[in-house]
């Protein structure tokens, strides 16, 4: 029988995590066949609550989940973890400025990298959700010095869907005759989701739609804005959907994407397409046997270099900040 696999879940008392933690322990993250112990990594308020969603677990009896940790300590948390999902974070509060979310993120997310460093599996795979994700990825990537950096990685995964999604709508085709779409960038409002190397059904999408007004003026701040379209919707932000790109995110890194297409990961750059490298940025990728590698070669037109290029300075200022905080 097969060894279970680590997986450890921050926040996991969460609205993300209580739509993330059942699917996991059905083996959607990592496949029918391979059985999970779950760590649930929380702070001292959210540990009751976490004990809650354990429960709740147990009674669902998942043929493949082997057990069920709790704890508030990132050193018990992470120890042998094989896959890290980072989604406890402090969110922004009214009135409250980049630098002191930034600041707060990091006396989070450094100790998490620490204690990744110190105590997780030789082939720990971490994907952060809580925001700003790039950020506190590159927080906790540069906090785990002994850590292949390209094992942490930020969560675009729900910006490529929602992408498919709008894209599909305006092409009237469906999501699964789309291929090669990419986000860029920082998962924030900057982010730039690109058409002009997507396929619908085998056709350029962008030549099919051949509609730059509706690139700029509907397309792009759609998918940026989903988020905030979603909390004045339902009251309450989109916590199903994050979790289904964070199983999404996971589950193609582990079984590698299909023959002709690619996905959207936020990866540490090796300077691809002009993005500084070590910055934590979206890029288009293919997997396969549990890596990924950017896609090289594509053509960046003039509408698609403005964007990037935005979105990684946006990036880089966050960096600085950090920098300047001391935080990496
Ligand atoms: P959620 O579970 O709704 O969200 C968690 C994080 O995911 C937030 O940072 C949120 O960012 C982010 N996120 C990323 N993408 C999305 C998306 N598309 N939609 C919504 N959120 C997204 O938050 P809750 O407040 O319900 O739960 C957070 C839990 O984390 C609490 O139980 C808290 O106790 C715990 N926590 C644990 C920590 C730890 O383990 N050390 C540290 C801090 C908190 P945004 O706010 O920008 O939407």
């Amino acid at each position: 029988t097969r060894t279970p696999v680590n997986v450890t879940v921050t926040g996991a008392a969460g609205q993300i995590g209580y739509a993330l933690l059942f699917r996991i322990a059905s083996g959607q993250l990592l496949g029918a066949d391979v059985p999970v112990k779950l760590r649930l990594l929380e702070i001292p308020q959210g540990l009751k609550a976490a004990e809650g969603t354990a429960m709740e677990l147990d009674d669902c009896a998942f043929p493949l989940l082997r057990g069920i940790d709790i704890t508030d300590d990132p050193n018990v948390g992470f120890a042998g973890a094989n896959v890290a999902l980072l989604v406890g974070a402090r969110p922004r509060t009214k009135g409250m400025e980049r630098g002191d979310l930034l600041e707060a993120n990091g006396g989070i997310f450094k100790p998490q990298g620490a204690a990744i460093n110190a105590h997780a599996a030789d082939d720990i795979k971490v994907l952060v959700v809580g925001n700003p994700a790039n950020t506190n990825a590159l927080i906790a990537q540069a906090a785990a010095p002994d850590v292949p950096a390209e094992r942490f990685t930020a969560m675009t995964r729900l910006d490529h869907n929602r992408a498919l999604s709008q894209l599909a709508k305006k092409t009237g085709s469906s999501v699964a005759d789309i291929k090669r779409l990419t986000i860029w960038g920082n998962h924030s409002a900057t982010q730039y989701p690109d058409i002009f190397h997507a396929e619908v059904a085998g056709k350029n999408a962008a030549e099919i739609v051949n509609d730059e007004a509706w690139l700029s003026d509907t397309f792009i701040p759609t998918v940026a804005k989903r988020g905030a379209a979603i909390i004045e919707a339902r009251g309450a932000s989109s916590a199903a959907s994050a979790a289904n790109a964070a199983i999404d995110h996971v589950h193609t890194w582990v079984n590698g994407t299909a023959e002709g297409d690619w996905t959207s990961m936020g990866i540490p750059s090796d300077g691809s397409y002009g993005v500084p490298e070590g910055l934590i940025s979206s890029f288009p990728v293919t997997c396969k046997d549990g890596k990924y590698e950017i896609v090289q070669g594509l053509e960046i037109n003039d509408f698609s270099r403005g964007r990037i290029d935005a979105s990684v300075q946006e990036l880089a200022e966050e960096r600085d900040a950090v920098r300047a905080l001391g935080l990496i």
